[in-house]
């Protein structure tokens, strides 16, 4: 029998709400097709933190060290409660960009998905999502301004300033673009490259080498906008968007925004894919509003378990039947609460109930 080994984090908030529906999805596949996952969990995040002192443990990266993929829960406190841990410890800096850092994940996918019968789950009039929508970002993960030097201290004039540095080289850049170029092949062959080379030099570089990389790719038509402008775009007409692909910042934010245009960024699964090793995570955070009261949507998170069974597994016909089970489950009218519809049109449930039917659907 196949065997892989998954690190599981469960993370903080609802992180652990929605991976074990996750990990009873991912079980179900694994009997179906014959495929045992062995599971071992290991703490991240906040959790991690008050437990052992460190948001990324020693424990656990040689857990994920030793594992096929890592499946990672959302991390993170609220401000408040963010404010017991110093702040070069707190989740992200020192959990989250430390793993993406230690593999190499440079690159985030993070698919942005409404078909033509849930497209009542957004906000945007029914004119702008008609059809539904079928874009992938995809976000540059492990440089940027997110992992350029930093410092603080005091001016001569005794105020205190920070100094924060957004440093790409072309190598960097031309990995990320690489992979946006070949997805752009396999889907509409068309690329939207985001950058704003009105104002920053990283984004001169940037097309620079969009444009060696195009040579390439004949066959993909480029498209440029500036990110401010594309913020207005995929509000206005995002059906004009298939594959996009931008540096660590402008992915963090603009994959937000299109969890909005979705209607939830339940709905945002992600996968961060390494060089050598690679994690699904949502692409949304803790969501402390609503941890504990089994009321958050699992899809990010088995979309997670989705995207890790084809990209890391190489069963792409396994992943398939998970998303169209989730779909199949929505399709009935079947919701959880982050998406109830104004009209009342759906039956609202649980975040284990929502698996359940999930599993259901499964067979
Ligand atoms: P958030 O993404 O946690 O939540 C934003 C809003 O979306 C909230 O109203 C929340 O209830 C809702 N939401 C998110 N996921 C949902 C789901 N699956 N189902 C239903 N509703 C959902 O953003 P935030 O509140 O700004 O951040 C909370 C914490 O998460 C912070 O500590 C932040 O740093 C962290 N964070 C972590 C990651 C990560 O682990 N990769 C990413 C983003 C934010």
């Amino acid at each position: 029998m196949t065997e892989y080994s998954v690190a599981v984090l469960e993370g903080d908030g609802i992180g652990p709400e929605i991976t074990a529906e996750a990990v009873r999805v991912l079980e179900r596949i694994g009997e179906q097709a014959g495929v045992r996952f062995d599971l071992r969990y290991a703490p991240f995040g906040g959790a991690a933190w008050f437990e052992t002192g460190s948001a990324f443990p020693e424990a656990t990266q040689a857990v994920c060290d030793g594992a096929d993929a890592i499946l990672k829960g959302p991390i993170g406190l609220g401000t408040e409660a963010s404010k017991q841990i110093p702040p070069e410890e707190q989740p992200e800096r020192g959990g989250l960009l430390p793993m993406r850092r230690r593999y190499n994940t440079f690159a985030n996918f993070r698919p942005v998905y409404l078909p033509p019968e849930l497209a009542h789950f957004s906000p945007l009039k029914p004119d702008r999502v008609e059809g539904g929508l079928d874009i992938i970002i995809i976000r540059e993960l492990v440089g940027g301004l997110y992992f350029g030097a930093k410092e603080k201290g005091f001016t001569d004039h005794g105020l205190r300033y920070v100094n924060e540095t957004l440093s790409y080289n072309e190598h960097e850049i031309r990995s990320i673009l690489v992979v946006a170029f070949e997805e752009a092949m396999k889907r509409r062959r068309l690329l939207h490259s985001v950058h704003k080379s009105n104002v920053l030099m990283s984004s001169v570089l940037w097309n620079d080498i969009v444009d060696e990389v195009a040579k390439d790719y004949p066959e993909v038509e480029v498209r440029h906008v500036i990110v401010d402008a594309a913020a207005t775009a995929m509000i206005l007409n995002p059906r004009q968007f298939d594959v996009m692909v931008m540096e660590n910042m402008f992915g963090d934010i603009l994959s937000d925004l299109a969890g909005g245009i979705l209607g939830s960024l339940g709905l945002m699964p992600s996968a961060c894919i390494g060089t050598e090793k690679s994690y699904y995570e949502p692409s949304h955070g803790s969501a402390p509003d609503i941890a504990g009261k089994g009321i958050a949507n699992p899809y990010s998170m088995i979309g997670s378990v989705a995207l890790m069974l084809e990209k890391s597994f190489n069963m792409p016909g396994e992943a398939q039947r998970v998303w169209d089970a989730m779909r199949k489950v929505f399709g009935a009218g079947i919701t959880t609460a982050d998406l109830r519809d104004p009209e009342g049109r759906c039956t609202v449930l649980t975040t284990r109930e929502f698996g359940d039917k999930v599993l259901e659907t499964l067979g």
